[in-house]
């Protein structure tokens, strides 16, 4: 039963254009953001039919909306769209991988994880444990580059993210920060009258501070940020830090693959492009053997990132163009599937341009990073591996088996 007690409706729409395969999940995953209406997305495997769960019915103006919003959503990601060509640096999706079922029904099961709201998880001490390795992993390799630590903040400011163009890039994932604003009225009477529905809290937008800062969406936009406006220190650096990350997902907040708060380690380069080139390649050949000994089915290729639809088609021909993205796809057996639990990316000279970070010669820096996401690493390893440490390889076993 949908909200309200209605019942939720199919609805059947055929594309202006048939999707090509290589983009059903990506047009799938913005069918999110297309309307409140929708409570799941699907698209038929030969891209010509999407069918839509609505909570509720609605009336015919209602649905001609939606419908042409679903077609606006293809037309723009499908018109002139050409097959990137994927380049496979590594294929380790064949190594073992014993455990057949979602982990996350035993998770939820042991109460190893419990669900906040969607996209927000309590991890239990199994995964926490073996975040905790997957982590050290992750810094002995930020070691061999000798990249110190930092640490920065969750918030993020909003004109920070104006000025690398995320708001235009990601609208659709970003979280806003506010506070109440400093009027004593306002705040006597949220502190008499709040409350909190089924969607939420309920209080007068108009008790909000205008939005000066955001949930960070990534991590090493905060070491660009520190280097702004200046010549690169030494004329080049590698750092480390981990943190929290926020990309709102909407109905696509799923298990752990997907989640709206998530943790990423991040190894980070700047400076001329061959510096960020052979340290982006190093890293990559540095963790293959580490991957190999923790028993993690694989395969690194070429991929782009999550671009709204408007500017989707440009940008991700431009990043498989140029292969400046590669991501490690850890294979899901349950569900036949492969999930990133890490990106080696390359910005070419964009931070450098937009933040005026420059090189000694004058010319902006070029910048990179190696990022994983730590509860997608766990419980990758966990969907290939199972729950019980008896049979998982040796090395995780008698390291992350508290
Ligand atoms: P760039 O700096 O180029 O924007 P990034 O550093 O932001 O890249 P991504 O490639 O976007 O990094 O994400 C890095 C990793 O973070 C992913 O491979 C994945 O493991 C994890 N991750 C990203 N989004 C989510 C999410 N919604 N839930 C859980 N983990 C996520
Ligand atoms: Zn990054």
């Amino acid at each position: 039963m949908a909200e309200n007690g209605a019942s939720p409706v199919a609805l059947e729409l055929v594309p202006a254009l048939p999707i090509p395969d290589h983009l059903i999940g990506e047009v799938r995953s913005k069918l999110a953001y297309v309307d409140e209406a929708i409570a799941r997305a699907e698209i038929t495997g030969d891209g010509d039919h999407i069918h839509l769960t609505l909570h509720q019915p609605i009336d015919d103006a209602r649905q001609a909306q939606l419908d042409e919003k679903v077609q606006r959503v293809v037309t723009s990601m499908v018109k002139g769209a050409f097959r990137p060509k994927v380049q496979v640096l590594e294929d380790h999706l064949d190594r073992p991988a014993p455990y057949t079922q979602d982990p996350m029904v035993e998770l939820l099961q042991r109460g190893e994880v419990s669900q906040e709201i969607p996209g927000v998880f309590a991890l239990g001490p199994r995964l926490a444990r073996l975040m905790a390795f997957f982590e050290d992993r992750f810094v002995e390799l930020a070691d061999s580059f000798q990249a110190p630590p930092y640490r920065f903040p969750t918030l993020i400011p909003a004109h920070y993210l104006e000025r690398v163009n995320y708001f235009h890039a990601f609208p659709h994932s970003l979280t806003f920060a506010t506070h109440l604003r400093e009027d004593l009225d306002v705040i006597d009477h949220f502190a008499g009258q709040a409350a909190c529905d089924e969607h939420g809290l309920v209080a007068p937008p108009a008790s909000f501070a205008q939005v000066q800062a955001l949930l960070s969406p990534a991590v090493c936009y905060h070491l660009y940020f520190s280097l702004a406006d200046r010549p690169l220190p030494g004329g080049q650096l590698a750092a480390t830090a981990v943190g929290n990350c926020f990309r709102y997902e909407a109905i696509n907040l799923a298990s752990l693959e997907r989640l709206w708060n998530f943790t990423m380690r991040e190894i980070i380069f700047v400076g001329p492009k061959d510096f960020v080139l052979e340290n982006r390649e190093t890293a990559r050949q540095r963790m293959q053997p580490v991957f190999k000994e923790i028993g993690l089915a694989y395969r690194m290729e070429s991929a782009n990132d999550p671009f709204f639809i408007g500017e989707f088609r440009k940008q991700a021909a431009f990043q498989s163009a140029f292969q400046l993205k590669f991501e490690i796809r850890a294979r899901l057996p349950f569900s036949d599937s492969t999930l990133a639990v890490g990106s080696y990316n390359y910005h070419q000279d964009f931070f450098g341009r937009s933040l005026n970070i420059s090189l000694p010669d004058g010319s902006p820096a070029h910048t990179g990073c190696v990022a994983f996401g730590l509860e997608r690493i766990a419980y990758a390893f966990l969907a290939q591996h199972g729950l019980d440490p008896a049979n998982w390889p040796q090395w995780v076993r008698e390291a992350a088996n508290g």
